[in-house]
């Protein structure tokens, strides 16, 4: 692609490709807890899970606006990004971060579908939210990083070949500052399970493959370093700032399904001889979630804007995260209320949605972390933690 494609387009072209998905697509590969692989090869193999790719390494070179759209539409249209997002944020990392040699090695086959690198170990059992305090460990023996430790909650570990993962290089008791002494190494996930790398699926609410990972003298070669050793918690937080974006579309993607879904059906559901939508009691609260809806996008694209821009908008991605993520639940809330108990019903969908959007509360940020990010960062109070 040469030039910028406008949204109108995108929308156009995501939307064709997603209709090709029904909705008994999606609830079909919900009720078997199955992956959506026919989905994310048509989404890879139309280029846009390439999208944020520079065009130099076979992508499309679109930037986290795009990226956003893009994210949406797959909502909008009844589907779950969850299943491929991790691989337009994890990219950035390898792209802003990586080694040239890295680029040229991984990059392209990432764009052309040979490989996927859907993956991301942050999140371990002991520490939760306080990353800095992770425990697993990475040992640089000659030409090799010996990693040992656990992780939980590590998503499309099954369906990805890549693995970013975050670990401990100096002690804590060693770094002056604790966010420092951790690095982030490419991990190829097809060696690591046979090299030390346990694999135990966690059964969830969603139909999202998520794991526990235990680590046990899994050596990765040095070379897998991404940029400087003891830096990997400054570059993770850089592409965190992409994931919060791109969530809060799809937040906003779901949020719309909501709205089209509830009103299309309080206008046609007849009770006490008038449709339902003309009472105001069912009016104000999907009219509430649309404003709400409406002003959580906006607050995504200015995100999106300063991203694109190369500066700073971690407040603008957490708030967008925060509004988009409140806004959908609100949506999905009225959704399912006003769809009386069919909303319980598999087939009307709602109920899928209704889960999926709820991880949003907690994953990958919870409310109250964004809550305190604002607080302590954009309003200078004191620190609590
Ligand atoms: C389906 C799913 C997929 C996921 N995928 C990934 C993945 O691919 N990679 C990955 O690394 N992680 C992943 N996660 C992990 C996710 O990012 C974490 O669950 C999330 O960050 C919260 O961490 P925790 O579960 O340890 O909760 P905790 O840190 O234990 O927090 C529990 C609750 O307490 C609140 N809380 C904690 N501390 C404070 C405080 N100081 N003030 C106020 N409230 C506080 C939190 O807001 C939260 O609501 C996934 C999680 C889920 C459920």
């Amino acid at each position: 692609m040469s030039t910028v494609p406008s949204h109108s387009e995108l929308r156009d072209a995501v939307r064709a490709l997603c209709a090709q998905f029904p909705d008994e697509y999606h609830r079909e590969v919900d009720a078997k807890r199955a992956y959506p692989e026919a989905f994310v090869d048509a989404l890879t193999q139309a280029g846009w899970m390439a999208a944020l790719i520079p065009q130099e390494y076979g992508g499309s070179g679109l930037g986290l606006t795009e990226a956003s759209v893009i994210m949406e539409e797959i909502n909008r249209s009844g589907g779950n990004s969850g299943a491929c997002h991790g691989q337009m944020y994890n990219m950035g990392t390898l792209l802003r971060h990586g080694s040239e040699q890295q680029k040229r090695r991984y990059l392209p086959k990432i764009a052309g579908g040979e490989l996927r690198l859907q993956s991301m170990g942050v999140t371990e059992p002991s520490t939760g939210t306080d990353t800095t305090k992770i425990r697993t460990t990475a040992v640089k023996k000659g030409d090799r990083y010996v990693v040992n430790g656990q992780k939980v909650w590590i998503s499309r570990v099954q369906h990805s070949d890549l693995m970013i993962l975050l670990a401990r290089t100096t002690p804590l008791a060693e770094v002056a500052k604790k966010s420092e002494g951790l690095s982030i190494f490419i991990v190829d996930l097809h060696h690591a399970v046979e090299h030390g790398m346990t694999v135990r699926p966690i059964a969830n609410m969603v139909n999202h493959e998520t794991n526990e990972l235990f680590f046990e003298n899994l050596e990765i070669p040095a070379e897998n370093l991404i940029g400087r050793e003891g830096q990997g918690f400054r570059y993770i937080l850089d592409g965190l700032n992409a994931e919060r974006t791109l969530i809060a579309a799809e937040c906003i993607g779901d949020g719309r399904w909501f709205i089209d879904r509830v009103t299309a059906y309080v206008k046609d559901r007849v009770v006490f001889g008038r449709p339902i939508g003309q009472n105001q009691g069912v009016q104000f609260p999907i009219a509430e979630a649309h404003i709400e809806v409406e002003a959580a996008d906006l607050m995504r694209f200015e995100a999106c804007r300063l991203f694109d821009a190369h500066q700073p908008c971690g407040a603008q991605a957490n708030m967008a995260k925060y509004l988009a993520a409140k806004a959908s639940w609100e949506a999905a809330n009225a959704c399912i209320q006003f769809h009386g108990g069919y909303g319980f019903a598999c087939e009307y969908d709602v109920e899928r949605k209704f889960r999926e959007t709820r991880l949003y509360q907690v994953a990958p940020i919870s409310t109250n972390l964004i809550l305190s990010y604002v607080a302590e960062h954009v309003l200078g109070l004191p620190r609590s933690f």
